[in-house]
């Protein structure tokens, strides 16, 4: 049965429908993108779906200041069209950018390799404009970066998962887009050799933007998506520099001199086009096809090697942010059961809970979430979220059972 939706032209013609709204009809609502991560997380029951798709105006865009205005519905390949334009760039990798919307990005908090060297949504949004579910249009933050007295709302928006306001206009810092981008692709033995890679790039004369280690299983995933010929058999580290091309060239040559005395195998460079489309295939690697499952676990770094030795062991694909310890997994299609997929989530967990991490399931069959760790380990703080969730949307008509609203919360 199709879902009705709503599609507005303004975020004043927003505000004021879901004014009616919540006096009203109280439909509960759920704002979408591009529709490319409804599947991911809970998911969850709507009368009425806020389509963002005619909210794509570019609001302000000083180039000389190096910040952009735009709404929330503008897809993600057209916002970085358009700072390419001007030789700038949103340094964060996206998946599925010709569909995906910034607003949406926001709510799920999307990141990808370059998190290492550019940081996530959160170092880029200076402000945002958003509607609560009685159809108060909020502002918070700015069109500079300044330093407002109060809660920085606009970061309480990020990874919200559109469960507490919709976002209908942001504005984003930018950088300049580096001239060049290259790759080492390094494959090796055993994860114990990559981690004492990892601890001497610490202290690396290069500046490596991302750090991405992948089990076999990744490794065959992610070259499959390139299409590249790259070697697959052993575990690989991949990393990534950006520059001119002087500095590229530069950076990857001191990187080979640093890694190639720890027992590298095979070592491949990618450079300009071929660079690129690697970083699109690691960047897609988290959005499942048609895995049974899929998990993100953050653990600190120096223990990524033992977990993707571990999943390695148990055919699950891992690609680990090794620079920051998010780990992104995919379950082998064999986990076709709600108790195979138990099973195997197990070690994985117990792993992550014995060395102060976490490990949540961004995507599984509807039939198995509430048995699942959905959300990962219970948080003191749930109960607080809880409670802010109830008010900003006292009647529950945002995204109702898609987050944090979902999970117990133990006395
Ligand atoms: C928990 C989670 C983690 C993810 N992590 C990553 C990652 O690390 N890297 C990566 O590349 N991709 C990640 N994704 C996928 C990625 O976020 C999406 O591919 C894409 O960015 C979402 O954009 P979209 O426009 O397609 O949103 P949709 O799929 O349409 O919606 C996604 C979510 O955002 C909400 N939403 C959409 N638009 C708005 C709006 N204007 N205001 C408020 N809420 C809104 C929706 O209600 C929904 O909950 C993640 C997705 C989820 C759910």
């Amino acid at each position: 049965m199709s879902v009705a939706e709503f599609v507005p032209a303004t975020q004043t013609e927003l505000a004021r429908w879901m004014a009616e709204n919540a006096a009203a009809a109280r439909q509960k609502l759920l704002p979408v993108g591009g529709r490319t991560s409804l599947h991911f997380g809970f998911s969850a029951e709507s009368d009425c779906q806020i389509d963002s798709r005619e909210l794509t105006r570019v609001v302000d865009y000083p180039a000389r200041d190096l910040t952009i205005t735009v709404e929330a519905g503008m897809r993600i390949e057209e916002l970085q069209r358009l700072l390419v334009a001007e030789r700038q760039q949103l340094p964060v990798d996206i998946a599925q950018p010709v569909r995906a919307t910034i607003g949406g990005a926001i709510a799920c908090n999307a990141s990808g390799p370059r998190r290492h060297g550019s940081g996530t949504l959160r170092d880029y949004l200076i402000g945002c404009s958003a509607i609560d579910a009685q159809g108060s249009l909020f502002k918070s933050g700015g069109r500079v970066v300044k330093n407002v007295a109060g809660y920085d709302l606009c970061k309480l928006l990020i990874g919200s998962r559109g469960t507490l306001a919709v976002i209908t206009q942001v504005t984003l810092k930018v950088k300049p887009l580096p001239e060049a981008a290259g790759w080492w692709w390094l494959t090796f033995d055993t994860f114990a050799e990559m981690e004492n890679v990892l601890e001497r790039l610490l202290t690396s004369a290069a500046r490596p933007m991302a750090l991405e280690m992948l089990d076999v299983p990744a490794a065959k995933l992610v070259a499959t998506e390139s299409r590249l010929p790259l070697p697959t058999d052993c575990p690989v580290l991949a990393i990534l520099v950006e520059g001119t091309s002087r500095e590229v060239a530069w950076q990857l040559d001191v990187l080979r001199k640093e890694t190639v005395p720890f027992g590298v195998q095979q070592i491949e460079q990618l450079l300009d086009q071929d660079a690129r489309t690697l970083t699109a295939a690691l960047t897609e690697f988290q959005v499942p096809t048609d895995e049974p499952l899929t998990f993100q676990a953050n653990l600190r770094p120096s223990r990524c090697w033992e977990f993707a030795e571990l999943a390695n062991r148990l055919d699950v694909a891992v690609q680990c942010h090794a620079g920051n310890g998010v780990i992104i997994g995919q379950f082998p299609e064999a986990a076709a059961s709600r108790d195979q997929a138990l099973t195997l989530l197990q070690p994985l967990q117990q792993f992550a809970s014995a060395h102060t991490g976490n490990l949540q399931i961004l995507h599984c069959d509807p039939e198995w979430q509430d048995d699942l760790p959905m959300c990962g380990q219970p948080e003191p703080a749930w109960g607080i979220m809880q409670q802010l969730k109830r008010q900003l949307d006292p009647q529950g008509l945002l995204s109702p059972g898609r987050f944090i609203d979902r999970v117990p919360i133990s006395a």
